[in-house]
């Protein structure tokens, strides 16, 4: 594992569960170096602006970091320029949801054969605690003092009705979970969403709570029914469901779009 860390210091504060989604992706490209099903040089990680977006330095890999909320043009730009390329995405709640939600939507309607990992905090940590489109009704933060009066939004439903033909959801908490779900997602062919719940310990840490409230799918997911990997991330459960609720096969942007321009 040591040729993929940089001689970046690591800057997220001490436990950190970022540091869990850098550790479960480096293992995951070490394996797939070891199985020869992708080398290096193919591999292109792109990050956003948030927490989240520190693990481009911390991985000696080609990286680019964009700009808020834009990291997906940036990563259709890539992989429209260059289809052999393997383009990772590294997002977060506020990048992707909030600022970056219209180019969320389009890249899954258009099924852009690219990869986003959204660390997903419920908070906009790196501006020290602003609510974001995840963050809980009740959220108490530096722009909802009295507690946020919105529903959060959920964002696998709304990657459902978008048209993403690959949508996931893992726990930081557990690192072999998260590895396995973003083998999952690199396997996949066309756009692959994986929501990473990545608890904030310094300004909204829910540990507790998620240590004690995730389970695993069973062996009836994926669904290749629409309806119903919709009926499962809209379930009202006690515990939090994770894994792949829904993965299709479909023609990928690139592919319907390559014999137009040659
Ligand atoms: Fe992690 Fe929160 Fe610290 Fe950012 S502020 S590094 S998300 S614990």
């Amino acid at each position: 594992m040591e040729n993929l860390a940089t001689s970046a210091k690591i800057t997220w504060c001490p436990g950190c569960p970022n540091s869990a989604i850098l550790v479960a992706f480096r293992k995951l490209v070490e394996e797939l170096k070891t199985e020869r099903s992708l080398k290096l040089e193919n591999l292109v990680a792109v990050g956003g602006i948030g927490c989240h977006g520190k693990i481009t330095d911390y991985l000696n890999i080609n990286t680019f970091t964009s700009l808020h909320g834009r990291l997906l043009p940036t990563m259709q730009g890539i992989k429209i320029a260059n289809p052999s390329l393997q383009v990772v995405g590294f997002s977060g709640d506020g990048d992707s949801y909030s600022e970056g939600a219209e180019h969320l939507i389009h890249a899954a309607k258009r099924n852009s054969d690219v990869n986003l990992f959204v660390h997903d905090n419920q908070v906009f940590a790196l501006t020290t605690g602003q609510a974001t489109a995840t963050s809980p009704k009740g959220f108490k933060g530096k722009s909802t003092p009295s507690g946020s009066t919105e529903e959060p939004f959920n964002p696998l439903l709304l990657m459902l009705a978008a048209g993403a033909t690959f949508v996931a959801r893992t726990y930081a908490g557990d690192i072999e979970g998260t590895k396995k779900i973003m083998r999952q997602a690199i396997e996949h062919k066309g756009f692959s969403f994986v929501d990473i719940i990545q608890p904030c310990i310094t300004f909204y840490d829910t540990r507790d709570f998620y240590n004690n409230h995730v389970y695993w799918l069973d062996k009836k997911f994926p669904s290749k029914k629409l309806e119903t990997a919709i009926k499962k991330v809209t379930a009202q459960e006690e515990k939090i469901a994770l894994g792949v609720f829904y993965k299709v096969e479909k023609p990928t942007f690139e592919e319907s779009l390559y014999p137009q321009i040659t």
